[in-house]
């Protein structure tokens, strides 16, 4: 039956010419089972940094006292639809919206969600974590981490999930847009260390910035997200290596 379907799907593949799709979906990969993290490396040649020495998601600790300069962020409307991909629901931007980290500008391309956190602070996990990705022109990464305890409802996430999409592949548009900024802690304290993408292909060389102080969402809201997903979306936490966390 599997393999039945395999085939179809390479025909498929095949008859749109598109091979990479093909390439992409024998790579697929998951949270749990033989696609679980600790295989992802293997599961494609386009994963080897999955077993790289500079990897996140880390637990944070140790830190060493540096003089980080203030993110500058400039947000500003720009989410218009949700996506669920079966790995996250993810909230894709227009442009215009940045940080300035290391005198570059980063855009932000789009925010997606982990529950339970991926990160840890101080060995504390905390139910959900909000991922804000962002590209320099040369397409270094930056993403920005935002914590969330269960308490109050979230305004943005309330706009962002009005209409969460419940399967894999569906995608709604926002009734209306919304400014990401508002997902952000009024401190703007952070810590910064060098990781990874946290999912396939754990791309190294991306720039961690987690805010130190954790914003709150409901139970309700936290629930709503975890049933989008069915399962954890979280990788486990990755050695520390040579790395140091600064604050
Ligand atoms: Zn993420």
């Amino acid at each position: 039956m599997k393999k039945k379907l395999l085939i179809s799907y390479a025909v498929l593949s095949l008859t749109f010419g598109s091979a990479s799709a093909l390439a992409s979906e024998k790579a697929d990969w998951g949270y749990s089972g033989h696609q679980g993290p600790e295989n992802w490396a293997k599961l494609s040649g386009d994963n080897l940094s999955c077993d790289g020495k500079n990897q996140s998601p880390i637990n944070l600790t140790g830190f060493i006292e540096a003089d980080l300069t203030p993110l500058i962020f400039d947000y500003q409307q720009g989410g218009e639809q949700v996506i669920n991909n079966g790995h996250t629901v993810q909230v894709n931007y227009q442009q215009g919206s940045s940080i300035t980290i290391d005198g570059k500008h980063f855009n932000l391309l789009q925010f997606h969600f982990h529950a339970p956190s991926e990160n840890h602070i101080n060995g504390h996990s905390y139910p959900l974590e909000a991922h804000l990705v962002h590209a320099d022109k040369n397409g270094n990464l930056a993403v920005v981490a935002v914590m969330f305890k269960e308490g109050k409802s979230n305004a943005l996430l309330a706009k962002a999930w009005q209409s969460m999409p419940k399967h894999a592949g569906e995608q709604h548009k926002l009734t209306s847009k919304v400014n990401v900024d508002k997902l952000l802690p009024k401190n703007r304290d952070y810590y910064r260390f060098n990781g990874s993408l946290t999912t396939p292909p754990c791309s190294e060389g991306v720039r961690w910035l987690v805010m130190k102080d954790a914003v709150s969402a409901s139970k309700t809201q936290i629930e709503n997200f975890e049933s989008a997903l069915h399962e954890a979306n979280n990788r486990p936490i990755q050695p520390l290596n040579a790395r140091s966390v600064m604050q």
